[in-house]
């Protein structure tokens, strides 16, 4: 509580719409919105977004980049590969620098390829060696379902019972966020048994962001291998995945990153492991030498760094949006878009907590660097029908049984005046 006050006292947020306006006003980076298609009622009025946690919105140039794209493939058909404006063969190239910029790290430790899940996997074939005695998994208790379902999944590919080998790191009784004192006890007791410790890096149900390099060195104190699922990260905090120390990261491109529906995922291998040939992984004519991969040669050449990961030629239209949005986050820098976000998402928890509505609990941290843009609220007593009211009234966001609401203002096209019309909206709703 202490916290929250000496947050609001520093911030002076205002009630009152005036306020709001003065902010976007302020704001340094109010005109991306601009660059972005919003969503619209039926009367043509913008629809309050607060979605970008699940599906980013659509910025403007996207539709150039994949254009262009189109426009090659029309013009020169196999040759684009390297006669095109942006040559096919390189086009993963073109995204390296912008992503590792994003999620903190070196761009050799970065590359983007194939969906979320699949990756997941993947990493799992070279960063989950089970033996004998050391064969758990430990996840975050409400770890999102597919990483749940992917870890369980290998526990069983290796022949171990999936009850038994999976470790959660749960939140205590009547608590929502994990605690590290705990995980810290989970890994004294049984670290020796734990192969590998998979967190999502921000929590998608609660919103709390973890403290990653603190994981990933407890985890390695103990002789585990550590990976985090960033897909609630990527382009919402400063990740800082060089200097996390993690042995890999997976995240996706088309909630914060906003790539478009199912398009393509991230993946950081850590420069430790980038040139270790002893690793166990799957490999396709695309992990093979860039320099020699079209001789066709009997025999496998490993490329370095987390481009050896890769399988396939990848789909260059997927990924002419992705670098449209990742050239957006570029220019931004994710301190500034973090700075902002900080702003935003206190302004937010300011006026929901001004609503003095006892059935109403923000069960995201309140502390600013333990979270994102998300605040997950928790409505007691409510149904699906509170979720259902506020779409009609034109706001959008998330519902999790059995009483959650998840809302995310993202700071590239979300105002204040979003914010201050979603706690009306909010309020009216309640009532
Ligand atoms: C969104 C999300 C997924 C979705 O996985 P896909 O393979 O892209 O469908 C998986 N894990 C987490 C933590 C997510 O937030």
């Amino acid at each position: 509580m202490l916290e929250t006050q000496k947050l609001k006292k520093l911030s002076n947020y205002r009630l009152g719409l005036e306020f709001a306006k003065e902010q976007d006003q302020a704001d340094t980076l109010s005109h991306y919105r601009d660059l972005f298609h919003i969503p619209k009622d039926n009367n043509g009025n913008n629809l309050i977004y607060f979605c970008g946690n699940s599906l980013g919105l659509q910025p403007k140039t996207t539709k150039q980049y994949i254009e262009q794209e189109l426009d090659d493939w029309a013009k020169l058909g196999v040759e684009a590969h390297t006669e095109g404006k942006n040559p096919w063969v390189h086009y993963h190239e073109f995204l390296t620098e912008s992503m590792a910029n994003v999620v903190g790290a070196k761009p050799h430790e970065v590359v983007v390829m194939n969906s979320l899940t699949a990756n997941l996997h993947f990493m799992m074939v070279s960063f989950y060696k089970p033996t004998k005695k050391r064969y758990k998994i430990l996840i975050e208790g409400d770890a999102f379902p597919s990483d749940k379902y992917a870890v369980e999944s290998q526990l069983r590919h290796h022949g171990y019972n999936d009850k038994e080998g999976l470790i959660l790191w749960k939140s205590r009784e009547n608590e929502e966020l994990a605690r590290y004192e705990d995980l810290e006890s989970i890994l004294k007791a049984q670290g020796h048994e734990i192969a590998l410790v998979m967190i999502g890096g921000v929590n998608y149900y609660t919103g709390q962001f973890f403290d990653l390099k603190r994981i990933a060195s407890l985890a390695h104190k103990h002789g585990c291998m550590v990976g985090f699922d960033c897909a609630h990260g990527a382009g919402n905090v400063e990740l800082n995945l060089h200097d996390s120390g993690a042995d890999f990261a997976v995240w996706c491109t088309y909630k914060y990153m906003n790539s478009g529906p199912g398009s393509l995922s991230g993946c950081f291998v850590h420069e430790r492991h980038a040139n270790d040939k002893t690793l166990n992984r799957f490999t396709g004519w695309w992990s093979h030498n860039k320099e020699t991969r079209f001789n066709m040669r009997d025999e496998f050449d490993q490329l370095k760094g987390a481009e050896g990961w890769q399988l396939s030629n990848p789909p260059i239209l997927s990924m002419a949006a992705i670098r449209a949005s990742a050239d957006m986050f570029n220019e931004v820098g994710m301190k500034k878009l973090v700075e902002k976000s900080r702003q935003l998402t206190g302004y937010f928890e300011f006026l929901v907590n001004e609503l003095n509505n006892p059935n109403i609990k923000i069960i995201t941290p309140s502390s600013p660097t333990e979270r994102g843009c998300q605040l997950s609220i928790q409505v007691k007593n409510a149904k699906k029908v509170l979720h259902t009211k506020l779409t009609e009234l034109g706001v959008i966001t998330d519902w999790r049984e059995p009483d959650v609401i998840r809302c995310a203002p993202t700071p590239l096209y979300n105002t204040f005046e979003d914010v201050f019309n979603m706690v009306k909206k909010l309020k009216t709703v309640l009532k």
